[in-house]
C-alpha cells in the first residue's frame, strides 16, 4: 500500500507567531494520537512562515510543504519563490490547487512544468486535480480528471515521492464534501488507470489524497475505500485537534 499521508493545506492563513503555535500544537499532539505514527503529517503553511514551522517540527516525524513555487530558478518574477529557495525549508510542495488555477490563471502546462521542477529540485509534489460542478453535471468529470492527470505528468518518468489529490472544486471549502463512493469512482477510476497507463506498476505506490471539505467525521470514510491513502485538508488543518482528528481517523480505517 502507498504511504499514508494527511496534508493540511493552511492557505493565506497564520502569520509566522500563528504558524509557530499550530505548528507545535499538532507537533505535540501526534506524539500522543492513536496510529498517527504511521500517518506522514505534512504542514503546508504560506511561504513566510516556511522556516519558522520547520523549526518549530524540527525533531519530529511533522513534515513541511509549501503551497505552490514557480518552475524557473531565478529571473525577473517578481512576488514568486523558486525551487532552490524551497530547498531545506520543505520537503512537499501542493501544485496545480484549484484556487492557483482559478483565481491565478495556472495552466495544466504551468503545473506540469511545476512538478518537473519540483523533482529536479528533490520536493515531492502534491498535484491537485479536480472538476467543476458543471463539469461534474455535465457528466465530464472523469475526462476533465483524466486529462488534468495526463497533462500534469507528461514527461514525467519518475512517480517517486509523488503524491496525487482530487478536490473536487465544489467540495472546497464548501462543507459539502463528496461522497466517499464519488471521491472512490475518480481515484480508482480515472486517476488511477491513468496513473498505470503513464507509470505501469509504479503508480500502486502513488498515495492519492482526497481533499475538500474533510473533517474528523468523515475522514475514516474516505480512507476506508481502497483507492484513498489520505487527505488534503484545508480549513480543518488551522485547528491541532482537528487536523489529528482527520489523522487519527485515517490511521484507523487502514489499520
Ligand atoms: C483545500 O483547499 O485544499 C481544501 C481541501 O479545503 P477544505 O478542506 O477547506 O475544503
Amino acid at each position: 500500500m502507498p504511504a499514508l499521508v494527511v496534508a493540511g493545506n493552511w492557505k493565506m492563513n497564520t502569520t509566522i507567531s500563528d504558524a509557530v503555535a499550530l505548528a507545535a500544537g499538532i507537533r505535540d499532539g501526534a506524539a500522543s494520537a492513536q496510529g498517527v505514527d504511521d500517518v506522514e503529517l505534512v504542514l503546508c503553511p504560506p511561504f513566510v512562515c516556511l522556516a519558522a514551522v520547520r523549526q518549530a517540527v524540527e525533531g519530529s516525524a511533522v513534515k513541511v510543504g509549501a503551497q505552490n513555487m514557480h518552475f524557473q530558478d531565478s529571473g525577473a518574477f517578481t512576488g514568486e519563490v523558486s525551487p532552490g529557495m524551497l530547498q531545506g525549508l520543505c520537503d512537499y510542495v501542493i501544485l496545480g490547487h484549484s484556487e492557483r488555477r482559478q483565481l491565478f490563471g495556472e495552466n495544466d502546462e504551468a503545473v506540469n512544468s511545476k512538478i518537473k521542477a519540483a523533482q529536479a529540485a528533490g520536493l515531492k509534489p502534491i498535484l491537485c486535480v479536480g472538476e467543476s460542478l458543471a463539469h461534474r453535471e455535465a457528466g465530464s468529470a472523469s475526462d476533465i480528471i483524466s486529462g488534468q492527470v495526463r497533462a500534469g505528468l507528461e514527461g514525467v518518468s519518475d512517480c517517486s515521492g509523488l503524491i496525487v489529490a482530487y478536490e473536487p472544486i465544489w467540495a472546497i471549502g464548501t462543507g459539502q464534501a463528496a461522497t466517499p463512493e464519488t471521491a472512490a469512482e475518480i481515484m480508482g477510476g480515472a486517476i488511477f488507470e491513468t496513473l498505470r497507463n503513464l507509470f505501469s506498476a509504479g503508480a500502486d505506490d502513488i498515495s492519492l489524497l482526497y481533499g475538500g471539505s474533510v473533517n474528523g467525521g468523515n475522514a475514516g470514510e474516505f480512507a476506508a475505500q481502497d483507492c484513498v491513502h489520505g487527505a488534503l485538508v484545508g480549513g480543518a488543518s488551522l485547528q491541532a485537534e482537528q487536523f489529528l482528528q482527520v489523522a487519527v481517523a485515517v490511521a484507523a480505517a487502514k489499520d
